[in-house]
């Protein structure tokens, strides 16, 4: 690639009103800007400081919601104590979201992201030597910082939400859709004006994340059943390069965990990008890791 570096943030629009700032390969948070007031879906991982993106896009003042409490999606909201009016997350996850990021949770990471780097210069090498055109600026996996002193603070939410809420924007209004599966307290906010749907990581453009604790296959399934029957005419992901989809992926990932659930696929044995363990099973154009099994496990320790 050649001009200049690009920052550790890339700031596009994903619809009339609404901004995609990704950290690419990393987390995708989203900016909708009503008449009244901005709404920051996801604050990322705090590695830079996403305030400064928000105040270079709007001057409104600030709804910070998470759309759950893993570190990965409230990263950014310590740097935001200052910028946000009210930090919002749902009832479940109220305690889930007083814990810090433990030291050994960022050196993971922070070794994930490395590896993930190094392949995505793989990825670099087929559009030098094969003119394959895969990437540019915008999806560029950015070279790890120096991640010595990065930290991810709690920050206690202002406000609980539950399933049906509605968050006023002025102009846009956004309903509050409870979806656990990937965590207890995932949610997903729905325009029903536009067909917007801002999913988390309840819908996931690569390896969907059905193994963690806290995570539900029953209720996962649920979940993207649900959201298969709305009008879905832009979902934005919360993670990975491809950071949109349409409804017929919906569909596809539902009709997909409902397989996982029933036992009509064949999984094989597989590791998160954190080296965990899990069951993989793989669809086209995604994945869906579960739990490895009493007897998988048997089988890997003999
Ligand atoms: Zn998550």
């Amino acid at each position: 690639m050649t001009g200049a570096r690009p920052g550790w943030f890339s700031v596009r629009e994903a619809g009339p009103g609404v901004y995609l700032i990704a950290e690419p390969g990393h987390v995708n948070s989203y900016l909708v800007v009503g008449e009244d007031v901005a709404l920051l879906y996801d604050t990322g991982m705090g590695i830079r400081n996403i305030g400064d993106e928000v105040q270079a896009l709007t001057s409104l003042p600030l709804l910070v919601v998470n759309s759950h409490h893993h570190y990965d999606h409230r990263g950014g909201n310590a740097s935001l104590l200052g910028l946000a009016k009210e930090f919002a997350a749902h009832a479940d996850g109220a305690e889930l979201h007083a814990a810090p990021a433990p030291r050994e949770w960022l050196e993971a990471y922070a070794h994930a992201a490395h590896v993930m780097r190094r392949r995505y210069e793989g990825l670099c090498a087929l559009d030098t030597h094969h003119g394959f055109h895969l990437t540019d600026s915008r999806v560029e996996v950015r070279p790890v910082p120096e991640l010595a002193d990065w930290r991810i603070e709690a920050v206690r939410p202002t406000r609980l939400l539950r399933e049906g809420d509605t968050l006023d924007l002025g102009g846009r209004r956004l309903q509050v859709l409870h979806t656990p599966g990937h965590s207890p307290d995932g949610i997903c906010l729905w325009e029903a004006d536009t067909g917007l749907l801002l999913a988390g990581d309840t819908l996931i453009s690569g390896t969907f994340f059905a193994h963690v604790p806290g995570a539900d296959v029953t209720a996962f399934a649920d979940s993207t059943a649900r959201l298969a029957e709305l009008p879905v005419t832009t979902a934005l992901l919360g993670h990975n390069l491809r950071h949109r989809e349409s409804r017929g992926f919906v569909a596809d990932v539902a009709a997909a965990f409902a397989a996982v659930r029933d036992g009509r696929t064949s999984p094989v044995r597989a590791t998160d990008m954190f080296g965990e363990a899990a069951l993989r099973h793989d669809f086209d154009g995604f994945a869906v890791l579960t739990p490895p099994t009493p007897l998988e496990d048997a089988d890997a320790a003999a």
